[in-house]
């Protein structure tokens, strides 16, 4: 029998842009389980002590960098959003840090289960893999739109094209094993977490028993 356990039990947990994904990863956090939210991570790669950071200057030069030594967000997006090849290459850049970092973090955490907090894990087909289960924060698209244009102050043209480049809500769907329904009262919401943690601490508790075995 042996007690080693190199990583706890993972969900992968989407949505949406504005579906709630921060309002429901905030209520498993209040419950004890450990975060693991990739959006931080890119965001802390790219600070000025960032490890993304000389590689990003090596390979788009010195205006990829802002005076403060971060990297200089506003021209990269607009770079990006005209350029798939250097979208591409800043993506070749980021995701293997950022996935060194999630196992890092993942071996780090305390709790029975994990949660990788990833917006386009639909999108990108390796965290289907990595992870055990995967919960998808849903709302109505007429939801998402209200939301994201008063929280970020744009157009309903601006919130669609975002929308557009991300996958469909049915084939995030598709991809769900657990579903979080976001377009009631937030209480509404606490009770199903409450009840998916339940389920998520037997599962883990299951594979942990399985894996001493
Ligand atoms: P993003 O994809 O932009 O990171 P997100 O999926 O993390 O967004 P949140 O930031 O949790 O979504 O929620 C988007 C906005 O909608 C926030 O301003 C939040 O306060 C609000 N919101 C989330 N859920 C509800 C709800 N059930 N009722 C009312 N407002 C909500």
């Amino acid at each position: 029998m042996s007690s080693h356990r190199s990583s706890p039990f993972a969900i992968g947990l989407t949505g949406g842009i504005g579906s709630g994904k921060t309002t429901v990863t905030d209520m498993f956090q209040q419950l004890g389980i450990a975060i693991i939210d990739t959006d931080a991570i890119a965001h802390q790669l790219t600070t000025p002590e960032g490890l993304a950071i000389p590689a990003i200057r090596q390979t788009f030069g010195n205006a990829a960098i802002a005076e403060t030594g971060a990297m200089n967000r506003s021209w990269m997006r607009e770079l990006v959003f005209n350029d798939s090849k250097a979208k591409k290459k800043l993506e070749q850049i980021l995701h293997p840090l950022i996935r060194q970092q999630c196992e890092k973090q993942a071996a780090d955490a305390s709790s029975p289960y994990a949660i990788f907090a990833v917006p386009l894990l639909v999108e990108s087909g390796n965290w289907r893999q990595r992870v055990n289960r995967i919960a998808v924060v849903d709302c109505m698209e007429e939801t998402q739109i209200t939301r994201v244009m008063k929280r970020n102050n744009l157009s309903l043209e601006q919130v669609q094209s975002i929308m557009r480049a991300q996958a469909s809500r049915e084939q995030r769907l598709a991809a769900a094993d657990d579903i979080i329904e976001n377009e009631a009262d937030l209480s509404v919401v606490k009770q199903r977490v409450k009840e998916l943690h339940e389920q998520y601490l037997k599962l883990a508790k299951n594979m942990t028993i399985s894996a001493e075995q």
